[in-house]
């Protein structure tokens, strides 16, 4: 991720949380090299590849569209096919975040838990995947530093 003030081709998150509504994750940056903070928003796109092998992004309006064209004359109603929109949706997913020194798995779980917003992000009923990335060094200056992540995913 470039930094939009002085062009860093790399940058530090600090922070993450996904939206309310678990579409989007909004991540709190800052650039190893000017010092400055940013906030960058990063959403998960859903493709569908056509007969034709082009793809186009996955919208929920044409996929009840097409369901609507294929029973035509067939005894399905609107409200069928509302229920069917509701459920064809996209994949929602999460990110909690730490770092410090000395954690340990138990210490992390421990402050998520105790957090709302993290907590929430760890038991968010829709998520069925998990991937854990742990990294050992120095971070913000404190040599000797984790940085843990956990991502989510789920609809
Ligand atoms: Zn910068």
């Amino acid at each position: 991720m470039h930094c939009p003030f002085c062009r860093h081709t790399d940058s530090r998150v600090m922070d993450s949380r996904a939206t309310d509504d678990g579409s989007s994750i909004r991540r709190r940056r800052q650039c190893p090299e000017c010092g400055r903070r940013f906030t960058t928003v990063e959403t998960a796109s859903l493709s569908v590849v056509k007969r034709s092998g082009a793809t186009e992004p996955f919208s929920r309006a044409k996929v009840v569209a097409g369901v609507r064209k294929a029973c035509q004359g067939r005894p399905v109603t609107e409200d069928q096919l509302a229920l069917l929109a509701q459920r064809a949706r996209g994949p929602v997913y999460g990110e909690d975040l730490a770092w410090g020194t000395g954690v340990t798995a138990q210490s992390v779980v421990n402050n998520w838990l105790a957090s709302p917003r993290h907590r929430a992000v760890l038991l968010r009923p829709g998520f069925r995947r998990i991937g854990i990335g742990i990294a050992f060094g120095t971070f913000v200056g404190h040599g000797g530093a984790a940085v843990v992540t956990a991502d989510f995913a789920g609809r």
